[in-house]
């Protein structure tokens, strides 16, 4: 891969991070501000719950997606971005394309989801 290309994908990886780094920074503090709500009736008690739950899952998502990322920006540095990591296969540009921090190439992907990791 060259260089160009590289700096390309790096810094869409970061540009990535610091959006991703900011979503879940937002979503605490709404979370936050649900868990601080003080004690209303019990019905809006139980949306305030299911409402933080929902926020919580999200940014437990994001985390993931910031883990992937780093490990993207490790691959890169290390000169095996692009490949799968199950079967070593390069993994498509369309792929890589639209989610820069893929791990593995569409086949494996479907199977890692189908069967775990
Ligand atoms: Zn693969």
């Amino acid at each position: 891969m060259e260089e160009l290309q590289i700096a390309e994908i790096r810094e869409r990886l970061l540009q990535m991070r610091r959006e991703m780094t900011r979503e879940v920074q937002q979503s605490r503090e709404a979370s936050r501000e649900i868990g601080q709500d003080g004690v209303a009736d019990i019905g809006d008690m139980s949306a305030s719950t299911y409402a933080r739950d929902v926020l919580l899952n999200l940014s437990e998502n994001q985390r993931q997606r910031i883990r992937d990322i780093d490990a993207a920006i490790d691959r890169l540095d290390q000169g095996e971005y692009g490949i799968c990591l199950r079967c070593e296969e390069e993994i498509e540009p369309r792929r890589l394309e639209v989610r820069p921090f893929s791990r593995y190439c569409v086949e494996c992907k479907t199977e890692v989801e189908k069967f775990g990791e």
